[in-house]
């Protein structure tokens, strides 16, 4: 297993092609906005050496310990400390910490490819145990790259105007194949040892050439990472003061796959359109479940944070603030709740790993889609109006106005007003700044949007059999 330092030491060695506001980037290990990402990784292996956390971060591998990040599920116990350890990450980095989407392609893929391999006799299991065995080896960081770009939504892949609008293959040779497309929002991206691609939905038999599952290095020719700009990226730039959570942060790019050639033995899926949906769901329900943790983990922050300012503010013996942070704590053990019981009513697959219940991640999902907007709202209420008014911390330091700060914008006594402001940050932060790219929009977004867990939780609804339950009480023997 690697230390953080030796992941930040792997990451300057890359050459990816990334580009952040409007530039190319050639050292991104060295850039003050993507810093807090690097950052947020790197304890992604340094917890696997913390002794508190190693019974979470660290499992059995087949040659010896592994980083979790790199592992098969190979029981429920599995499912559940993962959700555990994705909870602790948050707590400790208010972030999201950008490793577990491979993890989740890792897991999704195992099985996926076992299922193909043992009706059509291929050979892609193996193959992908062999870049596994690697990954493990090697403690790499993944990405799982599944969101094309999808132009206009109401056309299939193969009726877009441009037919790149989805990720596809262009040239079949010998060696590999030639893909070109782009995947968008992709979490974690830049500080990926290995890009892990999946198909983003189900595919029609005329649409093989979209029906394809690889993994590539980061750093392959014709990559190119464009990071998306967040909402206080300029702050980062000034300094630490104001920024809210100046130690983690995470980042997304689009990727560009501007004709990327894949080795035969790095393809998992090549035309095989009937297994994609499988692939995709597998895919999702994993990282539907992901959520049940890691939203989990990055809200007790923020509840923390609430819990502080009512202090500083001296309302935090008010009944009514007591009530508002019970709320908070309810609606985020429920999202825990979720987490927990998918994993604990997941199944073997045949391969032989364990899967989550699709039906309640899906439900886990939906609901991480909501409450954080809840609990934020209760952060803003509590914290008050002055997250949104507050001076620039610089003033502290100005002769002039310093003072004037530290006395008028004081609330108890016995605390600092520093401190005030530092928190009442955190809360801006994670409510309507860079963190809340995290905290809300990616609730709401990632690992697919509300409507796509609506759709599934539709789909595993057996309400053929709530009929008949009805129907047995109400003494009605006549089926349609
Ligand atoms: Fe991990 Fe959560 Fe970020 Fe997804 S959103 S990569 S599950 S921390
Ligand atoms: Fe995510």
């Amino acid at each position: 297993m690697k230390t953080g330092a030796q992941f930040l030491e792997d990451m300057s060695h890359s050459r990816k092609e990334v580009h952040l506001m409007g530039q190319k980037v050639e050292q991104p290990t060295q850039n003050p906005i993507l810093a807090p990402s690097f950052r947020t990784l790197a304890l992604t292996y340094d917890l696997s050496f913390d002794p508190q956390a190693q019974s979470l971060a660290v499992r059995q591998g087949p040659q010896g310990p592994i980083n979790a990040f790199c592992s098969i599920h190979s029981g429920l116990e599995d499912l559940v400390s993962k959700v555990q350890l994705l909870r602790l990450l948050g707590q400790k980095t208010g972030s999201c910490f950008q490793r577990c989407v491979g993890w989740d392609a890792l897991n999704a893929l195992y099985s996926v490819t076992y299922d193909i391999d043992s009706r059509t006799g291929s050979n892609y299991h193996q193959r992908f145990r062999q870049f596994l065995a690697q990954v493990q080896n090697d403690d790499l960081v993944c990405t799982g790259a599944m969101t094309d770009v999808k132009g206009n939504r109401s056309l299939r892949p193969g009726e877009q105007a441009d037919p790149d609008l989805y990720l596809h293959v262009v040239k079949q040779t010998r060696e590999g194949v030639v893909v070109r497309g782009a995947k968008a929002h992709q979490t974690g991206s830049v500080f990926a040892h290995e890009v892990i691609v999946m198909p983003t939905r189900a595919m029609l038999d005329s649409e093989r050439e979209y029906a394809i599952a690889f993994a590539v290095p980061s750093d392959s020719a014709g990559l190119v990472y464009i990071v998306g700009r967040q909402v206080d990226d300029a702050r980062r730039l000034e300094g630490t003061e104001g920024v809210g959570n100046d130690l983690y942060g995470g980042h997304e790019s689009l990727i560009v796959f501007d004709d990327v050639f894949v080795p035969r033995d790095r393809i998992f899926l090549n035309g095989e359109t009937s297994y994609v949906s499988s692939l995709v769901e597998r895919f999702s329900a994993y990282h539907r479940q992901s959520y049940g943790g890691c939203k989990v983990g990055v809200a007790d922050v923020l509840i923390g944070a609430t819990a502080l300012a009512a202090e500083y503010n001296g309302t935090d013996r008010a009944h009514t603030i007591q009530h508002k942070l019970a709320e908070m704590v309810y609606l985020n053990e429920t999202l825990y709740s979720c987490g927990l019981a998918c994993s604990t009513a997941g199944t073997a697959t045949p391969s032989g790993n364990f899967l989550v219940d699709p039906l309640l991640a899906n439900v886990c999902k939906l609901n991480v889609t909501r409450f954080p907007y809840e609990i934020a709202r209760l952060a803003v209420d509590i914290a008050g109006g002055l997250i949104a008014t507050l001076p620039s911390q610089e003033e502290l330091e100005n002769p002039r106005t310093g003072p004037m700060i530290d006395k008028y914008l004081r609330g108890v006594a016995k605390y600092p007003t520093a401190d005030r402001i530092r928190i009442l940050h955190l809360i801006e932060s994670m409510t309507m700044g860079n963190s809340a790219v995290h905290y809300l929009t990616e609730s709401l977004h990632g690992a697919g949007s509300p409507e796509a867990q609506t759709m599934m939780i539709g789909r595993s609804a057996d309400l053929e059999q709530k009929k008949d339950l009805a129907r047995a009480l109400a003494h009605i023997s006549q089926k349609p």
